[in-house]
């Protein structure tokens, strides 16, 4: 008596997660899942990856930005603040 089988344990500790009903922490939609999950989607977790990078990202434009000769068009790319997040992240 009292064998530990690996399977039973991992089985028992898979019991113990719960699945809850949260907000998504960006857009406040309902998200049903583990405790630890705060993005409702890909898109989400994209911004919020974003917001937590922006001056890096708006260094990144200016240097683009700079890199390009006067009187060049603005690059379409640097409207990112007009709300058209589209961070590329690394996967
Ligand atoms: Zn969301």
């Amino acid at each position: 008596m009292g064998e530990i089988v690996p399977a039973e344990i991992a089985r028992a500790i898979a019991a113990q997660r719960k699945i809850v009903t949260s907000a998504c922490v960006i857009c406040g939609t309902t998200v049903v899942g583990l405790k630890t999950r705060r993005y409702c989607s890909n898109t989400c977790k994209q911004r919020s990856y974003y917001a937590k990078h922006v001056e890096e990202q708006r260094e990144r434009m200016r240097r683009r930005t700079r890199e390009k000769r006067p009187g060049e068009a603005a690059d379409p790319e640097v409207s990112a603040e007009t709300g058209s997040v589209d961070a590329k992240l690394p996967t």
